[in-house]
């Protein structure tokens, strides 16, 4: 084998064997919540849905379809670790938004691209919501998000053109408000800003993997089952 290729391999068997401290997210779990402990699968399993991949799509997945239907029985069948592809990894914000949404909402009449937004933005509320009912503490901090113009006085009215066209995509004044330089300096302590755009719909989750874990574990006490290695 090529020494190029070995020196790969060997790299990635190197990172998967530091996984768990490479990850800031795995290494902040106790022994007690950590993934790695959960059972490998060694025989044929039988359940009504297989979910594959114990990242957000398939825990978050697992969990509301068990919530509409408890009586079915569920298996999430992760190849690595729960967490291990990028939801382990991430900065760990939550955004009222989701990649290439006003691509995909463009072509709908002004009144339901609203409705729409609202559902999206709704999806920190209905976080915060599911870490109440459930009992999860990830440190979630809804604190909003903003975007100002704050070096060169050129970037001011580039701001204010994507104000215009987020205004025209459907977005409320209260969904991103316009800041003036006092508004951002009372947000922000920086010197000579010029302007800035505010939303409310991100927060911050500083153990955002710990949540990820916890709801995979409240997958399994309601009967699905997380299974490594698999
Ligand atoms: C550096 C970085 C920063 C990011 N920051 C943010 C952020 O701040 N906020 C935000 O909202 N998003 C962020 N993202 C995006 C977000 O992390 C991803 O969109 C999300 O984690 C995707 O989740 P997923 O479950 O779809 O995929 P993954 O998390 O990749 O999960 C897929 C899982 O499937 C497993 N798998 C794959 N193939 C198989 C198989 N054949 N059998 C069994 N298991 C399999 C993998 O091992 C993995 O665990 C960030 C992404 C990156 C890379």
């Amino acid at each position: 084998m090529p020494t190029r290729k070995l020196a790969a391999i060997s790299n990635q068997i190197e990172f998967c064997m530091h996984y768990h401290d490479t990850s800031f997210w795995v290494s902040d779990l106790t022994p007690d919540n950590n993934p790695a402990h959960r059972a490998e699968l060694h025989s044929d399993l039988e359940v009504d849905v297989a979910i594959i991949g114990a990242g957000y799509t398939g825990l978050w997945s697992a969990y509301y379809l068990k919530q509409a239907k408890p009586e079915l029985s569920i298996a999430i069948f992760e190849a690595q670790e729960v967490g291990f592809g990028a939801s382990g990894r991430n900065g760990g914000w939550l955004m009222g938004s989701i990649e290439g949404q006003d691509e995909l909402l463009e072509d709908l009449p002004l009144e339901q691209r609203r409705r729409a937004l609202q559902l999206i933005y709704g999806l920190i509320d209905e976080t915060q919501r599911v870490c109440l009912k459930e009992g999860i503490d990830c440190d979630l901090h809804h604190g909003g998000w903003l975007n100002i113009a704050a070096r060169y006085p050129e970037q001011l009215p580039r701001l204010q053109q994507s104000l215009k066209h987020l205004r025209h995509l459907g977005h409320r004044p209260e969904d991103y408000q316009w800041l003036d330089a006092a508004q951002v300096q009372e947000r922000l302590n920086i010197q000579n800003p010029y302007g800035g755009i505010f939303t409310p719909h991100t927060s911050k989750s500083i153990r955002w993997y710990f949540h990820a874990t916890y709801r995979s574990n409240t997958a399994c006490e309601i009967g699905g089952r997380s299974r490594k290695n698999s």
